[in-house]
């Protein structure tokens, strides 16, 4: 385990916008405001998605689409840094019209219909993602 402190920050409430890609443009919300780490929360409706689910014995991420308009049910993630550049790491649950649910990690590809984010920053040490040898994964690195 690996663990550091850090300290509330600002907290940003942006309305993303329509036709969007949603990893895009919450990195660009990051990005205006200099939030260098932050927690994030969303809700609101895709137009289509893309989700990814981690094959951990092959080591890569088999991407699905979803060709439907959803309701955004709930997205969380984070914000931090990777080889120098605004990294957004996010986990959707989707609903369809009749409520059913698929989940997953958020791809790029899903377009926003609407969307209602809060960013809360996180102030501390730089939180870096580093591959990781173990896992495949860009895991955060020093904790
Ligand atoms: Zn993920």
């Amino acid at each position: 385990m690996g663990a550091r402190e850090f300290t509330r920050g600002r907290r940003v409430v942006a309305r993303l916008p329509h036709g969007g890609d949603l990893l895009e443009e919450i990195a660009a919300v990051a990005d205006a405001h200099g939030m260098r780490a932050a927690e994030l929360r969303a809700i609101g409706a895709l137009q289509t998605a893309r989700l990814a689910f981690y094959d951990q014995a092959a080591r890569e991420y088999g991407e699905f689409p979803v060709d439907a308009p959803v309701e955004l049910v709930g997205l969380l993630g984070n914000v931090s840094r990777r080889d120098g550049s605004t990294a957004v790491h996010a986990h959707a649950t989707l609903a369809g019209h009749d409520g059913a649910c698929v989940g997953g990690h958020v791809a790029p590809g899903c377009v926003i219909f609407a969307c209602e984010l809060i960013l809360q920053e996180l102030v501390g040490e730089p939180l870096e993602r580093v591959y990781d040898e173990v896992t495949g994964l860009p895991l955060w690195h020093g904790l």
